[in-house]
């Protein structure tokens, strides 16, 4: 089935979506192009890849082959989008096999002991070792779109091959919110952890709830209390890591051992979600830890330890794991690294996100945010977010609300009921009818029909 991708992203009617493959494909994978904004990586049918992002990528646009109204792409959307979501392309530029060891042995020492340095020492460390980040030129900085461009100029060639002015799907958040936030927070220290009640008076101050990531062990004790302070006041409770030394994934014996207990860890916490300490990630393992959803891969790493990046603003399946990628910078990159205190970078995140109609997921932490002026700086977040909620009908719920409705949303179906749409399946009275349509070569999306009004 070449239309998973597209039908998971749209819900749209399966028999609006069929393509073949144009020819074999390539034994080869790499960069290529799907008309101007996409940029695929993969194996493909037609014309060149290239190991490496550069100008001038070959474009199997012009490589589509349209018959009988079906049409035949040069690649296999499927693939093409897994390479991406799950990272298949990266050649990790702090972390592959041809790193030299003592580099990898610095950044694991380095991150295990971070909170013991301070943040002058760390800040110098991690420029010395993120250098040269912003001329990498994938993912896009700072906000990459990859998955949803493919994806968008899929469903325009089949527009254009069945002669459709526009085509019906369910709209991607409930009640036809225009986008979604999410407000995480990683608790990294007793020192954070101690800050959690005054943060949830000011998360409330905005009327924005959060999550909690909590650290099961050696970093601070988590007693019963905490968790019901914590969880009584509707905030949630998510589990982070084990131990936060950043050995999570290193070996396979210990990872299960360690599986094991972040297992117990998340039945004790009442959690459905997980987050590895650092983003560091082994998306291969990841469902084995079984959690419902998990919120480990950032859009675009370039700040991270673990370079890569999902390049989606959506959330999406890993096994029966619903990945909800981090989409936006953390806090301690934009304080420490970049050196910002503004949220320049933010709001301009959060303006090409909604243009896309994406999730925003922030995680700012207790522990960096106790000072005013990051403090204020995350006030200031709580404002901008309260206004997009309130001006652009932004969603702002909790990380497990994301996780039910998107469940819920691959379930249902749109139907042809007699000549009208219509969405079936449990929870199908939360969703809306959308329609895509194609402006100057452009989709763009309408609740409205154009043909009922004609
Ligand atoms: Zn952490």
């Amino acid at each position: 089935m070449l239309n998973r991708a597209l039908l998971e992203r749209y819900r749209c009617s399966e028999s609006l979506a069929d393509f073949s493959l144009s020819g074999e494909l390539s034994p080869n994978a790499g960069y290529f192009k799907f008309g101007p904004n996409a940029v695929c990586y993969g194996q493909s049918a037609a014309g060149s890849r290239s190991p490496e992002l550069v100008p001038g990528l070959y474009d199997t646009d012009n490589d589509v082959k349209i018959h009988d109204a079906t049409v035949d792409l040069p690649f296999d959307p499927n693939s093409v989008i897994d390479n991406l979501r799950l990272e298949r392309y990266a050649t990790d530029h702090n972390l592959n096999g041809t790193q030299p060891l003592g580099r990898k042995a610095l950044r694991l020492a380095y991150y295990s002991l971070r909170p013991l340095f301070p943040v002058s020492v760390r800040r110098h460390i991690q420029k010395v070792y993120l250098r040269g980040w912003d001329n990498r030129p994938f993912p896009r900085w700072p906000v990459d779109t990859s998955v949803e461009n493919i994806l968008e100029h899929c469903l325009a060639v089949e527009m254009k091959a069945k002669g459709l002015a526009e085509i019906p799907f369910i709209w991607f958040w409930p009640e036809g919110k225009s986008g979604c936030a999410l407000m995480t927070h990683d608790v990294e220290t007793t020192r954070g952890r101690d800050f959690c009640s005054a943060l949830m008076d000011i998360d409330d101050e905005y009327g924005i709830k959060a999550s909690f990531q909590v650290v099961p062990e050696k970093r601070y004790d988590v007693p019963e209390s905490y968790l019901s302070g914590l969880r009584d006041r509707g905030f949630e409770i998510a589990v982070q890591d084990l131990n936060h030394d950043g050995h999570l994934y290193s070996q396979r014996d210990e990872f299960l051992r360690r599986a094991e207990l972040i297992r117990q860890y998340r039945k004790q916490y009442k959690a459905t979600g997980f987050r590895a300490a650092i983003l560091y990630r082994n998306l291969e393992w990841l469902p084995e830890l079984d959690f419902s959803y998990d919120m480990s891969v950032p859009n675009v790493a370039h700040l991270d330890p673990q370079s890569g990046g999902c390049c989606t603003l959506f959330p999406y399946f890993i096994g029966k794991t619903l990945e909800i990628p981090v989409t936006v910078t953390q806090d301690y990159s934009l304080f420490h690294i970049i050196g910002e205190y503004t949220l320049d970078l933010w709001k301009q995140q959060a303006r090409l996100i909604l243009g896309k109609h994406g999730l925003m997921n922030f995680i700012v932490h207790p522990d960096y945010i106790i000072d005013e002026k990051p403090q204020q700086t995350f006030r200031d977040l709580l404002a901008h977010l309260a206004k997009l909620r309130a001006e652009q009908n932004v969603w702002i719920p909790l990380p497990h609300e994301v996780d039910e409705w998107w469940r819920a949303r691959v379930q249902m179906q749109l139907i042809d009921d007699g000549g009208t749409p219509r969405i079936t399946g449990p929870g199908n009275e939360r969703a809306r009818i959308a329609y895509a349509r194609l402006q100057n070569g452009q989709l763009t999306y309408s609740f409205d029909s154009q043909r009922a009004t004609h």
